[in-house]
This record gives C-alpha cells, structure tokens and sequence, in this order.
C-alpha cells in the first residue's frame, strides 16, 4: 500500500522553465535572473541558502578578518600617541555577533523564501535592523511559513486562517523607527498584511509587518517580487534528466548545476581530529596553539585571522613559499609578511600523522621534513587543514547521463557554461575555474539572460579577473602574472615595473608591514597585461584599477593619470 502511494506520488511531475540545483552565490543569481525574466523557476537546495559564500565563506571570513585588522591597529595605536589599555579579546562574544549577523542574513532569506521569493548579494536591510529582530523572528517563523503556506497564491484574508494583525502605527514607528505622517495599512503582500509608513524625504518607504518587524525598502519588496519557487532537499537527477527531490520529480528545458564544493579532507591517519574551513566557523574559543596545513587562500586568509588575534601559529607548507600560483613577487612577499607578523612558518613539509593525547587533547603531527627528516610539532589544541575544495558532484546521479566531468569531479563546460548534455549548465565552484562568488554570480545571471532574454551570444569573459587575498596585509591581482606572460609572449616582449616601499601609515608605528607593486607591460604598446599588489589597502585599490586593466590600458594610460597624494595608490601611476 505504502509503496503503491510512493509510486503515484513519484508519476507526478512538476515542470518549470529553469530549475537550478544549489542555492548558493551562481544558482540563485542566476535563479533571480531568469524569474525577473518572466520565467518559471525552482531553486533546490539541501543545506542553507546562500551557499558557502553566505554562511561559511566570504561573509563570516570577512568579518573576522575585520576583527584581526582591528588587533593589528590596537597595537599601534600607542605608536600613534593613544594610551589604550587593552583588556579582552573575547572570541566567544565575536563568534556570537558574528552568528548573529549570518543568521541575519540566513533568516532574511528564510522569510523571502517564506514569501517565495529570495535574495542575496543585493540590497537588503542592514545587519543591525535584523539582528534586533531576529529573537522575534524565531518565535515566530514556523508559524510565519506555515502561515505563508496556507496563503500562497491567494490573497489575505481569505487564505490565513490566523491572519497577522496590521501594526499599529505607532508600533510601527517604535519598531523601524521611522517617523511618518502617511501611512498605508491596506497593502498585501504573499498573504502578509503589511503597514507601510511613508519615510521622510530621501528615506525609502519602509514596510513592517507584525509577524516579524522585519523591515524591507520598496525596492527590496519589488525585487522580491520575483516568482522563485524554493524546494528544500537533496536533488539528485533521474536517469531520464529529470530532477528529484525525495519523492518528487520536477522537469525542465533547462536545468542548472550550481552546487559548489566542499573542503578537502586528505588521508592520513589522525586527519579527522583535524578541522576544515567549515569548522574553523563552529570553534567556540580561539585556539591558543594552532597548525594551518595548506598554501592557498583559504590556508593564509585563516592562519593571518588566528595570528593577529594571538593564536601561537604554525603554518605547514608543502613547498618554500605560500601562494604559489599567484605572481612570484606577492608570492614570496605574502610570505615573508607572514614570518614577519610572527607565525612559524614549516617549509617543505609533507604530514604523515597527527596524533591526540587523551588526557589534554593536545594534538601532535608527525611530518616529514625536506622528504627525509621525521619531525614532530606538538602541543596544539587546533589543526586547520586547508588544502583545496571539491566539487559536490558525488551525490547528484549523474553518471550515464552524459555530463562529462574531469578527473576530479569537476562538471566540464564549454564556454558559455554549456555541458556535454543539451539543457543542462553548469558554473560556479563546480566547474573548478576561478572558484569566487563574483564569477559564479556574473556566469549565472548571463546564462540567464542567454537562455531568457534572447542575449544567445552572452557569456562571461574569464580573463582578467580581479581577485583578493585577506590575507595580512592583503594581496590584490588581475591579469598574468610576470611568470605566465613572460612564457606566452617571450621574455623579450615584457617589461616589468616594480616599486617595493613602506606604506606612510607606518611612520609612526613599530610594526611594519611592506607594500608591493608590478605592472606586467606587454611592448611595445606597454599594455598593461598583470597588475599585483600588496599592501595595506590593497584590497580595496583592486576594483578601480582593474577596470582600467580590462579596458586595456597601457602603461602610458596610467601615466597620464595625476597622482593622488598621499596615498599608496598613486605609486601604480607613478612608477618609472
Ligand atoms: P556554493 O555557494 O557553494 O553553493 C552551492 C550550494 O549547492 C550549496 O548551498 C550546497 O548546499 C548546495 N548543494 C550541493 N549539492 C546539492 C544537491 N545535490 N542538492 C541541493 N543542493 C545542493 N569568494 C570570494 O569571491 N571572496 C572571498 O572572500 C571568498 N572567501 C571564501 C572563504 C572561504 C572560507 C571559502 C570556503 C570560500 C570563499 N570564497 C570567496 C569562495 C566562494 O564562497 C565560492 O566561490 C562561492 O560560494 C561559489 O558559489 P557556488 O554557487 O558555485 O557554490
Ligand atoms: P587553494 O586551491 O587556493 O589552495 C590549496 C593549496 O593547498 C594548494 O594550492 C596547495 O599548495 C596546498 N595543498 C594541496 N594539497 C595539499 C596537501 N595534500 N597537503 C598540503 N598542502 C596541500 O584552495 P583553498 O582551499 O585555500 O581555497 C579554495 C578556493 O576558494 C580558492 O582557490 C579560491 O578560489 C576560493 N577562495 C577565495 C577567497 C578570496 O577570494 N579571498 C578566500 C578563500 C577561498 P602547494 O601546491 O603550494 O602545496
């Protein structure tokens, strides 16, 4: 009987135009895109929503990156003539508000998925408006979806047996702190009777809503407009190519694989005492010794976090120096900047084990050094492997259905995000190639109007782009690094121009950190094919000048560029 029920249940197949597979940075952009487009379109997501990059990526990283920046500065400001006395860096409290500020973001998503509709990297009320609501919201968001539920499609209050209230007014008031003479209780959202108030001039018209107090400008209401249809669960595809979620089968024309990766764990014995970049979010303490295993990104940007804010670290390399794809000079830069900053870097290390003793839980890992001396560092309470991603293709079924994949597992494409099977795409992480939220947003929203908006010639440009490294200082660079256009073009054909100086925040200070820059010109026109810099700021000097890289500028182009004064930046237009 049970079974007979499963098998009408799995006849029943629900269609869209667009289903994207992952809710993360690519799927939802590109999800969004394609509903703003007029069409059909479900997002299926077995986790949170906002992927990686929301809930265990850019976004806390970033905050904490902030935290460390912010230690680096205390301890400079005696130099500055401040007399600070520093008491307590509590990690626990840090980690807490962090929480607090990704749930922010999680369950504004949560109550945009309620509304059938989501949102992310666009604008959204600040952290500080849905933090003050969020204890509310979670008293009331399973009665918020259920409610939502009942009246999807119609209109309240018909729908809502336990329709919300309007707020009053001066609730209203009390709640957004929004001052107003007009007001407009009349206005429905998705079953969701809401109170708007009309801001003062300048201010955006906000709306509140007695089930949750939670606050949206008009915009935000309008880009929320767009019909997403969001299905929780795992999807994994039918040998037929279509999409299935527990019992239920949905089909489409065009069907997106945006489902990211997962860190790496490797194989040796011990490796599960171990934590990822995923853990490194969940510590509840700052670990007082801790091992970064790892060369890239994730490897620096965590082991810079833990050190500036006072863990003892260790940084455990394979090779002499971290970063090693990037351009030789921030290479061995960002390396030295991290011996610098006093972390213990181990060179040429390759671990065999990492043991844990029972009674104190200290963790030892056993290395060979130089491929022949057998090391053991000891006494850490924390080891951070950080040793690349993987994609999440394992569990999606799609062996037989004619969706080539690498030797890793990464989804093959062409370069319109195309697979080898005619509907189906794929960007993003998944795809292995330049693994950053920007190009998995800018790949998806493209797609979308490609396959939507008649755009059939609209692709992403993978070169030239723009990428950071929180690293400390933090490293910025677009385009070919001296090593690669040296090998494409002939060493005779690049010149190279270099500046290395002491940023002027430091003239004061004990604690130094270097500045470094390079153009890599292409003559004999001196277009400007790579530009690498590090240094304090860096991160954010990035953006403007790969603008001018994209375009094409030469060398001459920055030249004739005046110079702001003082700043690090004006060297990239200075440099002889
Ligand atoms: P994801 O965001 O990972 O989304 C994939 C989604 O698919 C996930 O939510 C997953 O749960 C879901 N999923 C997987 N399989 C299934 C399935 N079968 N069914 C349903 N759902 C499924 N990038 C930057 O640009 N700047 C940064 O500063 C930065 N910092 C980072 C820091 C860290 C620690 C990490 C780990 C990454 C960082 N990144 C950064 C990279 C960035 O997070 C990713 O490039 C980006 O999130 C990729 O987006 P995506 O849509 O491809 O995948
Ligand atoms: P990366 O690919 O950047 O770096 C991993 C590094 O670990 C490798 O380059 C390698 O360096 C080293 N490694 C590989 N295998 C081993 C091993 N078995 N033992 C020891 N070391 C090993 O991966 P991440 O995990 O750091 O980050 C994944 C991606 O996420 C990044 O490439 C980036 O695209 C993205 N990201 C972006 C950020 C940003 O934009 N700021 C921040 C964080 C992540 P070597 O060969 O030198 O040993």
């Amino acid at each position: 009987m049970r079974l007979c029920f499963r098998f009408m249940m799995s006849q029943t197949v629900k269609t869209f135009d667009y289903i994207a597979i992952g809710g993360g940075s690519g799927g939802l952009a590109s999800a969004r895109r394609a509903a703003s487009l007029g069409a059909k379109v479900a997002v299926i997501e077995h986790g949170r929503l906002g992927g990686t990059c929301v809930n265990v990526g850019c976004v806390p990283k970033k905050v904490m990156f902030n935290t460390a920046v912010h230690a680096e500065y205390i301890h400079d400001h005696a130099d500055y003539g401040f007399d600070v006395t520093l008491n307590n860096f509590s990690w626990a409290e840090e980690k807490e508000k962090l929480e607090r500020a990704v749930s922010a973001n999680r369950q504004f998503e949560s109550l945009q998925r309620s509304h059938a509709t989501l949102n992310t990297h666009e604008a959204r009320p600040s952290v500080d408006d849905l933090s003050e609501v969020i204890t509310r919201l979670d008293a009331i968001e399973s009665k918020l979806d259920l409610l939502i539920k009942q009246s999807k499609g119609k209109k309240y209050p018909e729908a809502a047996t336990d329709s919300p209230t309007p707020i009053s007014k001066k609730e209203s008031v009390e709640s957004i702190g929004v001052e107003s003479d007009e007001e407009d209780s009349d206005l429905v959202y998705n079953g969701v009777q809401l109170l708007s108030l009309k801001a003062p001039p300048k201010e955006p018209t906000r709306y509140a809503t007695r089930l949750a107090g939670v606050v949206f400008t008009k915009e935000e209401m309008l880009a929320g407009m767009d019909d997403v249809e969001y299905i929780p669960g795992h999807a994994v595809f039918t040998p037929e190519g279509n999409v299935k979620v527990g019992d239920a089968v949905y089909s489409s024309k065009h069907i997106l694989i945006a489902i990211g990766g997962r860190p790496t764990v490797p194989a040796f014995p011990g490796c599960e005492y171990g934590i990822t970049s995923d853990g490194f979010f969940d510590l509840e303490d700052l670990p007082k010794k801790v091992a970064v295993v790892g060369a890239g990104y994730i490897a620096i940007e965590l082991a810079g976090i833990l050190n500036a804010l006072g863990s003892k670290v260790s940084s455990l390399i394979r090779y002499d120096r971290v970063l090693r794809t990037f351009d030789s000079m921030l290479s061995e830069g960002a390396t030295n900047e991290m011996v610098k900053a006093g972390i213990d870097l181990q060179t040429h290390t390759s671990i065999q084990e990492i043991t844990k003793d029972s009674e104190t839980g200290l963790m030892t890992i056993h290395i060979l050094k130089n491929k022949q001396d057998k090391v053991a560092l000891s006494g850490f309470d924390c080891v951070l492997l950080a040793i690349g991603r993987v994609p999440n293709t394992d569990s999606l079924g799609i062996d037989g259905l004619g969706v080539d994949v690498d030797s890793k597992g990464h989804i093959i494409v062409d370069e319109f995000q195309n697979t080898s099977r005619p509907g189906v795409y794929a960007l993003g992480d998944v795809c292995g190639k330049a693994l950053l939220t920007p190009v998995a947003i800018a790949a998806g929203r493209r797609l979308a109007h490609r396959l939507f908006d008649g755009q059939s010639n609209l692709k992403l440009d993978y070169s030239n782009i723009p990428t950071v490294v929180f690293s400390h200082p933090p490293i910025g660079t677009v385009g070919l690094t001296q090593e690669e256009a040296e090998q494409k073009y002939g060493k005779d054909k690049i010149k190279v121009y270099k500046s290395t100086f002491s940023n002027m925040y430091h003239a004061l200070t004990h604690r130094k950190t270097s500045t470094m820059m390079k153009l890599v010109c292409l003559l004999p026109e001196e277009k400007i094919l790579g530009l690498h810099i590090l240094g304090i700021g860096c991160d954010e000097m990035l953006q403007g000048f790969s603008v001018a890289v994209k375009m094409g500028a030469t060398k001459k182009d920055f030249d004739e560029t005046v110079a702001i004064h003082p700043t690090a930046s004006e060297e990239l237009v200075t440099m002889r």
